[in-house]
């Protein structure tokens, strides 16, 4: 069993329900219609963005983001510190802002399979040319790797729609995608984190880009959560989310590949994450307040 679209629904509804202070809104649609959804959360002048689940098989990052969200409130209300940070120092500084799930239809192929009387589907399966995607399935549903769609150094790595790694016909040409650059360009953020699976492992830079500036920065991550500093070549290195707002801003930008194991990783691995990715997120956000 994976964590899909529609439990992040109900879990969204669950925590407005529990937090009245948490605003809910919606960036952008699937191309499927699947409302795209990001959470505030605080109410500092610093600003970050967190993403999750921008990989189907990688849902277990919309999950551990949702629990994020729980557990920091639950302290915020309580007036507690959290893994020995001061919640109600940060929640006055920093306002994240985190979309659990950019991509909604690839989690829901990778958690539910193919559905044949959905058109997108069909249009996969003579696109792509297989017919299990359950355990392979990374990209929207058009066959393209949102975390190769954007505008930063984009290059074509795979020809055509695929389970991963295909970038689409033109940087920009998902909607998934321009509903997360839309935002970002509108909010002046600080800082931006991309959680995806798997590795324990944090990438930290874009061709050179105030590169000592964003080292130490990372070392600090890699410590409070034990994770290893990485520093990306090859097709971890351009086109993703992360790439592209270190490019366009010159801000502080990671990649977070949470917990070890091949994807999808088990729901049962959340305990596991949780504690180390909880203190990246307190870390990064003390570092922009
Ligand atoms: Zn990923």
């Amino acid at each position: 069993m994976g964590y899909d679209y529609l439990k992040l629904c109900n879990d969204i509804k669950d925590l407005t329900n529990k937090y009245k202070s948490l605003d809910v809104f919606h960036i952008g649609k699937s191309v499927m219609g699947r409302s795209i959804y990001c959470i505030r959360v605080g109410m500092g002048k610093r600003k970050i963005f967190i993403g999750g689940a921008y990989h189907g098989l990688e849902y277990l990052t919309s999950l551990f983001l949702i629990r994020f969200i729980d557990e920091y409130m639950f302290r915020i209300i309580n007036k507690w510190w959290f893994a020995g940070f001061n919640t109600e120092d940060i929640f006055k500084d920093v306002t994240m802002f985190i979309v659990p799930m950019v991509n909604p239809d690839g989690v829901d192929i990778a958690t539910n399979g193919l559905d044949l009387l959905n058109i997108h589907h069909r249009n996969l399966i003579d696109t792509v040319g297989i017919h299990d995607f359950r355990h392979v399935w990374q990209a929207n549903a058009r066959g393209v790797d949102l975390n190769h769609n954007y505008d930063a150094n984009w290059k074509m790595t795979v020809p055509s729609p695929s389970p991963t790694k295909y970038g689409g016909e033109n940087p920009e040409s998902e909607c998934e995608t321009q509903a997360i650059v839309n935002f970002i360009r509108k909010t002046d953020f600080d800082m931006l984190l991309a959680f995806h699976s798997q590795g324990k492992e944090i990438y930290y830079s874009f061709d050179g880009t105030n590169e000592k500036k964003a080292f130490l920065a990372a070392q600090k991550l890699a410590d409070i959560s034990g994770y290893t500093l990485i520093r990306p070549t090859g097709s971890d290195s351009y086109g993703g989310c992360k790439d592209w707002f270190i490019k366009e801003f010159g801000k502080l930008g990671f990649t977070i590949e949470i917990g070890k194991g091949k994807n999808p990783l088990p729901i049962s691995m959340i305990d596991d994450v949780f504690l180390d990715n909880a203190r990246i997120i307190l870390c990064a956000s003390e570092i922009i307040s």
